[in-house]
């Protein structure tokens, strides 16, 4: 990933120190010796993170930090303070001054490599959901990407796995304020715990008696279940090398003991955040691929879809010399379903259809409307006379149970006419599709209500 980061300090020696190890790490890197000249500059430029010094002579950092979360271009932009060790009050004032993390001076490198990854990683979603944002209110929908901006990673549901109590105790009491926390003291039962319980985050202790921390990290990594969760490691001063080990297989962020109250309910928010901001744009992916594949008031695939997969399915069975079979499916006199009782009648009826055509096929088959009251189901590994038989099955029980209509308030009849065809080995989609579709005026024109499978 490659972040531009930008890096204020007044100090030509810490840009310079700073500016080698990003770069080194592939990240862009800007600089500026003041806040005014970093406010300007990211004005104009794209800027992904903020590096800001505390420390500076004409502005000081938090002044500069208020004033990026206060401007309507830079607000969105994490800010990560550096502080000096000594001062720990130093934090308060760079959380309220809105700053996203921090850095104790002198930086290390991998706590300053972890923390711009973990805030780049943040930045490139909270873009997307921007843009997405934006986009959705052009074309007017709400898509919830705006609200999701708001979101301040609190109220998270946090699972603490440290086996001392001394330390737990501590961490709990803090991030009670905000969080709901559960504790578990044993690492043994740790993993099946994460994936039972649906947590915001993991915050696992590296300093287990008799476990390695970092094995359950790497096991809740492989889990299906846990693979998203977060992990905030906690690691003892001298962990350095494990902590390395940790941030390669998928550790998100690391506090060191003692834990700083600030810093720890900083980086569980932004993990929180990050989370939250992850699973909100997977679900609109996967809202949108649902979309344009589905058809809205059946809930059956589309023609599109169906097209883009028949072609699959018929190529598998001409190879494997499988048997597939191709219903065509169209309601008898539809028309007069809308003409006699409104066409919010016909779409109720075509609801139910969907419903009961569903029910009548297996998880193998694909149906699809495939126009107005007309619809396909492509039945892989049947045959000619099995698909009739389920075609059959299903003509009676439209015919023989009415259609509710008007919330079940009144039931009216419906009948159907089927075509059907197999694949033989000369045909393509297309082909055998038009055949069942043959097959089914025939249906139509041998007085409806019925089956009628392709003679070829
Ligand atoms: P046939 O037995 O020959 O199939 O007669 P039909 O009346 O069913 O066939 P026709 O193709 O003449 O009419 C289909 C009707 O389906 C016309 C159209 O208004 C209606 N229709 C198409 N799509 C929808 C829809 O989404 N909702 C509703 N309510 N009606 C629809
Ligand atoms: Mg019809
Ligand atoms: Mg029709």
């Amino acid at each position: 990933m490659t972040a531009r980061v930008l890096v204020v300090d007044d100090v030509p020696a810490n840009v310079k120190l700073l500016q080698a190890r990003l770069s080194a790490e592939y990240f862009d890197v800007i600089t500026a010796m003041s806040g005014d000249e970093a406010l300007a500059i990211c004005e104009r430029a794209k800027c992904d993170i903020v590096l800001l010094d505390v420390m500076m002579p004409d502005m000081d950092g938090f002044e500069v930090c208020r004033r990026f979360k206060a401007g309507p271009t830079t607000h969105h932009i994490p800010v990560v303070m550096v502080t000096a060790l000594d001062q720990p009050s130093d934090r308060v004032k760079g959380l309220q001054a809105g700053a996203d993390d921090f850095l104790t001076k002198p930086v290390s490198e991998i706590a300053l490599i972890a923390r711009v990854r973990s805030l780049a990683r943040l930045k490139v979603m909270t873009d997307e959901l921007r843009m997405r944002a934006l986009a959705s209110r052009d074309i007017g929908v709400t898509g919830g990407e705006r609200e999701a901006l708001t979101e301040a990673g609190r109220n998270g549901h946090i699972l603490l796995v440290d086996d001392r109590p001394l330390s737990y105790e501590h961490m709990a009491a803090i991030l009670a304020g905000e969080h709901s926390v559960d504790i578990e003291a044993d690492p043994n039962a740790a993993l099946f715990r994460a994936a039972d319980g649906n947590y915001d985050l993991l915050i696992v202790s590296l300093a287990l008696v008799d476990f390695d921390g970092l094995r359950l990290c790497s096991q809740v990594r492989s889990l299906a279940r846990t693979r998203n969760t977060p992990i905030l490691a906690i690691a003892d001063a001298d962990e350095n090398a494990r902590l390395v080990r940790g941030l390669e297989i998928g550790v998100n962020d690391y506090l060191f003991r003692p834990i700083d109250k600030n810093e720890i309910l900083a980086r569980v928010r932004t993990q929180i955040r990050k989370k939250r901001y992850t699973e909100r744009l997977r679900d609109s992916v996967q809202t949108s691929i649902e979309l344009a594949i589905t058809d809205a008031l059946t809930g059956l695939h589309n023609r599109r879809y169906m097209e883009t997969h028949i072609a699959g399915l018929v190529e598998q069975a001409l190879s494997r010399g499988q048997p597939l079979a191709v219903l065509v499916l169209d309601i008898d006199h539809f028309k007069l379903v809308n003409d006699t009782h409104g066409h919010d009648t016909g779409d109720e009826v075509l609801r139910e259809f969907a419903l009961r055509v569903r029910k009548a096929i297996r998880g193998i088959d694909l149906a699809c409307r495939y126009g107005g009251e007309e619809f396909v189901v492509v039945m892989p590994e049947t045959d000619l006379a099995a698909a009739t038989a389920v075609a059959e099955r299903l003509r009676q029980r439209i015919a023989s149970e009415p259609f509710p209509i008007q919330q079940g308030a009144q039931g009216i009849d419906v009948t159907i006419s089927i075509g059907i065809a197999a694949l033989g080995g000369n045909d393509d989609a297309a082909s055998v599709i038009k055949r069942a579709d043959q097959a089914l005026y025939r249906a139509k024109r041998n007085g409806r209500n019925r089956v009628v499978p392709d003679a070829a």
